[in-house]
């Protein structure tokens, strides 16, 4: 059986040690589209051999966010509850001398090299503990990677590394290994933090006569300051992004684009088509930058892409202190739209007061109703011609509201007439257009309003 002929098995291996981190969203992604490409099956796999950080908390979230973010999966495991298979093999390789059990004082064994999960014990007080070691023999071990091509390593310095901090403890080396064997995974697809773990793994892997799968290690996601994303650069939590009112669609185009690339100018992709695109051979080699004004801009192109209806509903709770009418906020829905990024924008832009005009009357300010240089007089004189125009009109729609006055402001100068005009209805230097926000308001309200400002230039 070669490469391609054989079952695609791919695993989702979080640690549950804390919320579902970006890194581990978009690794999961990688592995969903590709399983999903080859018609393969994806394990979802809680390493909690840690079992003093590992949480169920921890690992809720994370199946939270698979499910929001679409990525789907056929089976799930749970290391902790997998004890009995791992001591299994521990005898399996003690038997066969490719391990050993070490008395050793304590402290000794939290400097056993080891990454990612089930990391060795901190010392704790003295004492002897008998601990496993694997008994390597420093063979040279080479593995290919599909995205950085072959890797070798001397394995000589790694030592006889711990596998497990007793019989019923195993280490995270011992239980990924055991697992992607017993799982049956053909293709390990994780960041390349992994790399440097893979030799220890391989050597495992021979001493239990275990297939080595083909590994995939992909770029890590970096900071603008191309150090490694973490806490201090901003959220880096998926839940983070979700409560902020970002759309699942745009958070995983822009997680797939984190390190893969197409190889056109497309960048709006939904699951399907990336199921369909995605390829190791596109995978860069670079560190991901992380860019949250790209993911904004992802959110936005998929906002426009919503009924607005949807946009409205959003907006309507957003707006709850002003109690507004369906009416209303279906009229406001296209200029939120047009304002925001994200949902949350919204309650940004309705804590300072943006949209406060359309349900209360603005206070203005005398001087700011007058354009340029134009005099109160003739200010007055505009307002007042507004006001009989607007009056005129049977049908209260944008177009109509703007033909009736066009021809009058164009005669005059638009600035003299539609400066006051929309400066009365907002009381703000910037809006929306006169005759959009006249629409918005109605026909009485937005006449009221001149008229107040009339009455504040005598
Ligand atoms: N549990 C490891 C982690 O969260 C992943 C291990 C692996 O992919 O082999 O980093």
């Amino acid at each position: 059986m070669n490469d391609t002929d054989k079952k695609v098995v791919v695993r989702i291996p979080p640690s549950p040690t804390g919320a579902m981190h970006l890194g581990t969203a978009r690794t999961s992604l990688f592995n969903y589209l590709f399983a999903k490409q080859k018609g393969g099956k994806i394990i979802l796999r809680f390493e909690d051999t840690d079992r003093e950080r590992s949480k169920n908390e921890f690992a809720d979230d994370i199946t939270v966010g698979l499910e929001w973010l679409g990525i789907t999966y056929d089976e799930v495991y749970k290391q902790s509850e997998r004890t009995e298979i791992y001591t299994k093999y521990l005898e399996q390789l003690i038997t066969d001398d490719h391990a050993y059990i070490s008395k050793e004082k304590k402290k000794d064994v939290g400097s056993a090299p080891s990454t990612g999960s089930g990391q060795a014990g901190s010392p704790q007080g003295e004492g002897e503990v008998e601990i496993v070691r694997f008994r390597n023999k420093g063979e040279s071990v080479t593995f290919k990677d599909e995205v950085r091509g072959n890797i070798t390593f001397d394995t000589t310095d790694l030592g006889d590394f711990v596998i497990a901090k007793s019989m019923t403890e195993p280490l995270y080396h011992l239980a990924v290994v055991v697992d992607d064997m017993e799982m049956e995974v053909s293709h390990v697809i994780r960041g390349e933090d992994h790399i440097s773990n893979t030799p220890r793994q391989i050597l495992i892997q021979r001493a239990l006569g275990a297939p080595q799968p083909i590994y995939a290690h992909i770029p890590l996601i970096l900071a603008a300051d191309k150090s490694k994303l973490s806490k201090r650069h901003g959220a880096v939590a998926v839940t983070a992004y979700k409560q902020e009112g970002f759309l699942p669609e745009a958070m995983v185009n822009f997680l797939a684009l984190l390190g893969w690339n197409p190889g056109t100018e497309q960048e709006i992709f939904s699951l399907e088509e990336l199921v369909k695109e995605f390829s190791f051979s596109k995978i860069q080699k670079g560190g991901a930058v992380f860019n949250v004004e790209k993911l904004r801009w992802f959110n936005k192109e998929y906002l426009r892409k919503l009924p607005i209806a949807n946009i409205a509903y959003e907006a309507k709770q957003y707006l709850a202190k002003y109690n507004p009418s369906d009416e209303m906020v279906a009229l406001i829905a296209p200029i939120i739209l047009e304002r925001i990024d994200i949902y949350s924008d919204i309650g940004k832009q309705v804590e300072e007061g943006e949209f406060d005009y359309y349900f209360n009357k603005p206070s203005l300010k005398k001087e700011a109703l007058l354009w340029k240089d134009t005099s109160t007089d003739d200010t007055q004189i505009h307002l007042k011609m507004v006001v009989e125009k607007l009056s005129a009109l049977d049908q209260w729609e944008k177009d109509e509201i703007k033909n009736a006055l066009w021809p009058y402001a164009e005669e005059v100068g638009k600035g003299n007439v539609l400066w006051p005009l929309r400066y009365s209805m907002t009381g703000r230097d910037k809006s929306p257009d006169p005759f959009t926000v006249a629409n918005i308001l109605g026909k009485e309200e937005t006449i009221s309003r001149v008229q107040a400002a009339i009455s504040l230039l005598s």
